[in-house]
């Protein structure tokens, strides 16, 4: 791969007051752009100042949606120094989205290289108030001017960064959870386990109908039977069930998140079973009615571990663990972000620093 050329910003922005800036709404001084032909492979690598960019009105993207994503963080330890969590893991599962989309795919080494170059170059955009990061866009949609349903070809990859505050300034607050028995966000076969922006199209509905009935984000059940727990809004999810971890299996159609998957791997080395399996939404609403759900999160990069205080199905309301965040999904949060902030140790090699 070439080197990348690299194009500094002649305005630098103002750097926004973190703690009244909405989730990505600013952009750091600059962005990493590449472009992909079939004849050239991947070409032209850059970092060059965060500006809009021009493309044919026929491209691909706006037509047939053919775009993948990503969302990671960086973090300012205490110490000063940045780091990463798991970047490999995201870029991993970037090169699988585009497999997914018949994208190209990345070098996945360049592209992590790439990023910590962006990164260490905008490294005064890493906030420094507690809980807050730098979210990381990477990003990929087809450009090819061409309405033609077959017409395969140039991409455009590109990552941004975005300075965000802690997702909870007022403390971890339970959030109310619609369970969606109408729409469904993914099929097994379909693209449910990568992603990619046509599956938020297809959930917008869903989530508007929840935030209009006063609900923060909807519980997906499986597009086949609505019988099965998949996920929650964007995040995967987990319950407490009678003093038992669960979570619903990744079946293809449930996207395989990197705090669910850490969240397992942290409660392996502690000794603390976790079931990941099919869970019904009866079993669910029994656990609620006989008082054995004892709690009930959501996991996701942007914030991390999120408390679930109320779930409503069919119109019936239960409350969980009294609307409080419980005991066990404190520890989790606590565990996790301490790991990523680097306030303890890593004892798996999670964590990457930027220097
Ligand atoms: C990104 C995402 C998640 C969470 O994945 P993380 O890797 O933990 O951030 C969960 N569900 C959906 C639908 C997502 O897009």
């Amino acid at each position: 791969m070439e080197k990348i050329r690299v194009e500094l910003t002649k305005q630098p922005k103002q750097k926004p007051d973190i703690t009244k800036t909405a989730f990505g709404t600013e952009f750091s001084d600059h962005m990493f752009v590449m472009d992909y032909s079939p004849e050239q492979g991947w070409y032209d690598p850059r970092i060059v100042p965060f500006a809009p960019i021009t493309l044919s009105p026929a491209s691909t993207v706006f037509h047939y949606g053919v775009e993948i994503f990503e969302g990671m963080k960086a973090y300012r330890r205490a110490d000063g120094g940045i780091q990463l969590f798991r970047p490999d893991q995201n870029i991993s599962r970037f090169n699988s989205s585009a497999d997914r989309m018949c994208m190209p795919l990345v070098d996945e080494e360049f592209l992590l290289s790439a990023i910590k170059q962006l990164v260490s170059l905008d490294r005064d955009w890493v906030p420094n108030a507690p809980d807050s990061s730098l979210y990381i866009r990477p990003f990929m949609f087809a450009t090819e001017p061409v309405i033609s349903v077959h017409a395969h070809g140039r991409c455009k990859l590109m990552v941004i960064t975005s300075p965000v505050a802690c997702y909870y300034p007022t403390g971890l607050n339970p959030t109310k959870i619609l369970i969606e028995t109408d729409d469904v966000r993914a099929v097994k076969g379909g693209t449910g386990y990568v992603k990619c922006g046509g599956n938020y199209a297809a959930a917008n509905r869903a989530g508007a109908k929840a935030e209009a009935m006063g609900y923060s984000q909807v519980l997906w059940l499986d597009g086949v039977e609505r019988k099965y727990i998949e996920e929650v809004g964007s995040m995967n999810v987990m319950f407490k069930i009678n003093g038992k971890i669960v979570t619903p299996k990744l079946t293809g159609s449930v996207l395989p998140g990197i705090t669910l998957k850490s969240c397992i791997e942290l409660m392996h080395h502690y000794n603390i079973p976790v079931e990941e399996r099919l869970i019904s939404v009866d079993e669910l609403i029994e656990a609620c009615r006989n008082g054995s759900l004892e709690e009930a999160w959501g996991t996701g990069t942007a914030a991390v571990v999120s408390p679930i205080g109320e779930l409503c199905y069919n119109g019936e309301k239960f409350v969980v663990n009294g609307g409080k965040i419980g005991a066990f999904t404190q520890q989790l949060y606590d565990k996790l972000t301490g790991i990523q902030w680097g306030k303890c140790e890593d004892p798996f090699g999670w964590t990457v620093r930027i220097d």
